[in-house]
């Protein structure tokens, strides 16, 4: 199994980001470099891996939810039982309450 350091590399500057010596599944490493860049740590099979995350805060609920990056717009994410749509704008994702039934 490859060292840990070489797991995540910063899909935005490239570089290498250490983990943690007690890195674990569902961590979360930001890069150093780059302000706001989120990585979530999975575990499959033992392996660690990582996906990269924006944490999004409800409008609801203020609840911070993990939207991984490259998840389509328009996407119905569901907080507390109410569903919200997220948007993208300016590289940043933002969730927003779905238009009111008239
Ligand atoms: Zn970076």
């Amino acid at each position: 199994m490859a060292p840990a350091e070489d797991l995540l590399i910063c899909p935005d500057c490239g570089r290498t980001i250490p983990l943690p010596a007690d890195a674990k599944a569902n961590d979360l490493v930001e890069c150093p470099d780059c302000a706001g860049i989120l990585f979530r740590l999975l575990e499959t099979n033992g392996q660690l891996h990582w996906t990269w995350i924006q944490m999004v805060s409800c409008p609801g609920t203020e609840m911070l939810v993990d939207i991984v990056h490259g998840t389509p717009e328009g996407t119905v994410y569901h907080c507390n039982g109410r569903p919200y749509i997220l948007t993208y704008a300016f590289g940043s994702y933002a969730l927003e309450e779905p238009p009111q039934p008239v």
